[in-house]
């Protein structure tokens, strides 16, 4: 199975067209492979033992192989679910009580890594539920291709215009409850003239069996008010419905026209689910915070101003894989935070702005008589504007500056005109001793990636021993 790091199957060739060729020359039929749709109970498929019918070593076929080898093996039955219709195959191990040489007509015990292959099987379950409910919720819908894995599904198409939010919510309420309606999932054959929906992505599938066609059907027609899909599918998948567990929406995207859909299932559901309340919880205290110090009556403005930084790294910031409809409600949060914040700030940020450039005036007279400087600034509002003015004005000379970011963080920005860097001085040489102080690391801007570091830091109580080391620095360079 080949699978990239988010569990989709990455499609190439494993066995050479060459020796395929070589075996149907020696008549080797092809394996058996119905035992991959024995699912018996929860645990999954039976276990088989199966004879080796042909041992492939470096594209060759070989009568047999020595211990520690690679090969690949053809064998009369399996219970793998072998890559195919958008589902990934099975992981296993293949076990024979002769322990010195693999050679054709040996019986191997299949073990079958269970999770992966009943996580496929729930996943792809989930997918044709989901098709059907897009079906009847969107007033338009084509599926393009899809792919299943052990850890979640993805379902391309094309509709018309936006899913809204509401829609979506919808959409996972609808496969959930028809997850929870313990609805029977059967394979069966159908005559392919009798199938009503035909997807083009399955058209290579139908080519495969000429005049019957493996179905799914989950649900039965009779069941009035549920759900009724049956569609064309070799994939492997679960009894009832409620094997399926729970059912995610992970993300939503547009990508040209294609829309795509990314959920999860069964214990994948579980783990995001959890993600997803550690999130909640620390969004809602984080929105609560904010609103109350809104809300205060006599507003602190740099207080304020902390919470707008806060809000802004919680948007663009979330590690872990969420439900995508609660990711969503906290977006929405957060952006409305984010105006009412921008807004009692904003007059603030402009005095900040007005002051600095009054402060620099009396900055660049009280240095005029020293090659460098080394200063902390009194201006307060926005931090990083702030200490980009100063720096942009600081004449031909090395400058280094900190200034005070809201309470809880101090940034410190230092350049260097290029006449000044040597072996022993530049701007990185210059901030790193800086930067270790206050705990911070110190990055290179992209506008001059030689001359100009900053460190952003909380260590706000550090200021002096950083400004003492910062001119000590200099002073031992030149
Ligand atoms: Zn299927």
């Amino acid at each position: 199975m080949n699978l990239d790091d988010s569990g989709n199957i990455i499609k190439i060739h494993k066995i050479d067209p060459k020796v395929i060729q070589d075996l149907q020359m020696k008549n080797v039929l092809p394996t058996n492979d119905v035992f991959k749709y024995d699912y018996y109970n929860k645990a999954g498929v039976k276990q088989i033992s199966a004879k080796v019918i042909a041992v492939i070593r470096d594209g060759q076929i070989v009568d047999s192989v020595e211990r520690g080898l690679n090969c690949q093996l053809v064998l009369d039955k399996t219970n793998f679910y072998a890559e195919g219709d958008d589902q990934a195959g099975d992981e296993g191990i293949l076990s024979c009580k002769k322990k010195e040489m693999l050679q054709v007509a040996i019986l191997l015990t299949y073990q079958l890594m269970k999770s992966i292959g009943l996580a496929c099987s729930r996943n792809h379950t989930a997918l044709h539920i989901l098709s059907a409910v897009l079906k009847n919720n969107l007033s338009y819908f084509f599926p393009l291709s899809a792919n299943v894995g052990p850890k979640e599904l993805s379902l391309n198409f094309t509709t018309k215009g936006n899913i809204t939010d509401g829609q979506l919510k919808i959409i996972e309420k609808n496969v959930q409850d028809y997850i929870n309606a313990k609805l029977d999932v059967t394979q069966y054959q159908m005559p392919l003239e009798t199938l009503k929906d035909m997807p083009p992505c399955k058209t290579a599938l139908i080519k495969e069996f000429a005049h019957l066609v493996p179905v799914v059907e989950i649900g039965k027609s009779n069941e009035q008010g549920l759900l009724k899909s049956v569609e064309p599918c070799c994939g492997t998948h679960v009894k009832s419905t409620e094997e399926v567990g729970s059912f995610i929406i992970i993300s939503q995207n547009t990508k040209d026209k294609e829309k795509v859909i990314r959920a999860v299932t069964g214990k994948q559901a579980l783990i995001v689910g959890k993600d997803g309340q550690n999130y909640d919880r620390q969004l809602t205290e984080l929105e609560k915070y904010v609103t109350a110090c809104l809300e205060k009556p006599q507003v602190d403005v740099l207080e304020l101003w902390d919470c707008l930084k806060e809000i802004k790294e919680a948007k663009v910031y979330h590690e872990t894989e969420l439900p995508l409809m609660l990711f969503r409600e906290h977006q929405e949060k957060l952006s409305e935070l984010r105006e009412k914040l921008a807004k009692a700030t904003n007059s603030f940020v402009q005095n900040g702005f007005k002051e600095v450039k009054q402060e620099m005036t009396d900055v660049l007279k009280k240095f005029s008589k020293e090659n460098f400087i080394v200063h902390h600034l009194s201006s307060v509002g926005d931090g990083r504007r702030i200490i980009n003015y100063a720096i942009d004005h600081s004449g031909e000379k090395p400058a280094l500056y900190f200034v005070k970011d809201g309470y809880k963080s101090i940034i410190c920005s230092c350049s260097v005109p290029k006449s000044f860097v040597d072996s022993s001085f530049s701007a990185l040489l210059w901030i790193n001793p800086v930067a270790s102080v206050l705990e911070g690391r110190a990055r290179t801007s992209n506008k001059d990636q030689e001359l100009y570091y900053s460190v952003v830091s909380k260590r706000t109580h550090k200021v002096e021993q950083a400004i003492d080391i910062a001119k000590r620095i200099y002073r031992i360079s030149f």
